[in-house]
């Protein structure tokens, strides 16, 4: 081998390595403008109770809004119209009604505010549409079944509003199902006989059903009764960081046979066991005992008061999981049940957002760390977009012959 071709190859080895992390932001920035990304969890639509919020403006604080979006190569979200769960009787039932139809309508004039970068998503067909379009697709999830109250027709009411999930309850038990968080413990032994109606409702009309936040039940009752694919829009792994919230492996094995998709949830208490953090612990104590339960509060102003501080508290004192950490959580999904069943759901704007993917600019990290251990841009793709829309379309075909 002649001197001249060793020298060669040294040069092209060192420039190789010399921009190496370069060449991945590079291929991360091109596999995002070729393919949808998709987030199927963000409660940004909490801030839209103020009139003033406008997703079209770029936001100092605040993990979601169409220029950061943009900005991070995110040409999906799934935005939540979240309730937190609370009295259930006729009244609280109409009252979580009328919040919930607030939401709808704050998101749906927030996107046609700014009907130049961004349009409402109602089918997979839309998604990729829009996205070719060169706008954002805005997607509705309901979080948490309370507003259905005890009315199956709620459910279209919803679906007629563009909701495409409804997650079946949140941190307490509900009428639908019993979750995964309520110190309670169960209350229906799983998903009630009301929560296989809403299931099969949500069947016909075309709506994914997520089970991200039921227990553990719930969730093998929901299997049982759907006729389509489920979706935990915002979960992870247990078998790396125990927490109810997140799915067993075994729940991973029956949620690959419903196939089925896992969104790997952003927040880093379930995305690692975090250590003891007696000073947030302290300042988030002294934040109930100023305010009371956030689920019982009635007053909106004292609601959002106490988010804020929330989330300055938060700020100040949490240790956050990392970018490495998704991607274990990935590679573990993968390993479990393979590439096809898993996503990713963000949570930004509901406690999501973790050292060096804190917001939607930042997103492309995560594709950087995916393409430093070897997947594939066609590994990418799944994972940020064609799982999900694979569940979907296959819940829209479901709808049609029923
Ligand atoms: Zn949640």
């Amino acid at each position: 081998m002649g001197s001249r071709y060793i020298s060669i190859v040294v040069l092209l080895m060192i420039s190789a390595c010399g921009t190496s992390e370069e060449q991945l932001a590079r291929r991360a920035e091109k596999i995002h403008e070729s393919i949808l990304t998709v987030d199927t969890h963000c409660d940004t639509p909490m801030d839209f109770r103020d009139p003033e919020f406008d997703m079209g403006v770029r936001h100092d604080d605040g993990c979601v809004d169409f220029p950061k979006m943009k900005e991070g190569g995110l040409h999906s979200e799934f935005f939540a119209v979240f309730t937190g769960q609370g009295a259930r009787n006729d009244s609280a039932f109409n009252k979580v009604h009328t919040d919930a139809l607030f939401i709808f309508n704050a998101i749906h004039k927030n996107v046609e505010k700014n009907s130049s970068i961004a349009e409402i998503a109602l089918t997979a067909d839309d998604a990729y549409r829009i996205r070719e379009n060169g706008k954002i697709a805005a997607f509705i999830g309901v979080e948490n079944g309370y507003p259905i109250g005890l009315d199956l027709m709620k459910v279209k009411e919803y679906y007629d509003l563009g909701a495409r999930y409804i997650t079946l309850c949140h941190t307490r038990n509900n009428d639908i199902c019993d979750s995964s968080n309520d110190p309670a413990g169960p209350e229906s032994n799983g998903l009630s006989e009301f929560g296989k109606q809403v299931v099969r409702e949500m069947n016909t009309l075309g709506m994914m059903v997520d089970v991200s936040h039921i227990s553990d039940k719930s969730f093998y009752d929901v299997l049982a009764v759907s006729k389509a694919p489920v979706i935990a829009s915002h979960s992870s792994s247990r078998a790396l960081c125990c927490n109810p919230r997140n799915l067993s492996d075994d729940m991973l094995l029956a949620l690959k046979q419903n196939g089925g998709v896992i969104q790997i949830c952003l927040l880093s208490a379930y995305l690692r066991t975090m250590e003891p953090n007696p000073e947030m612990e302290t300042k988030l104590n002294e934040l109930r005992a100023k305010y009371g339960d956030y689920d019982t509060i009635s007053s909106e102003v004292r609601k959002s008061q106490m988010r804020e501080e929330f989330r300055g508290i938060r700020k100040k004192y949490e240790k956050l999981a990392t970018v490495s950490d998704i991607v274990d959580h990935i590679d573990h999904v993968v390993q479990v049940i393979g590439i096809d069943y898993v996503g990713i759901g963000t949570d930004f704007d509901g406690g999501g957002g973790v050292e060096g993917c804190k917001n939607a600019a930042e997103v492309k990290n995560i594709t950087i760390e995916l393409l430093r251990r070897g997947y594939s841009k066609k590994d990418i793709e799944k994972i940020w977009s064609g799982n999900i829309m694979r569940v979907l379309r296959q819940v829209e075909k479901t709808a049609e012959k029923a």
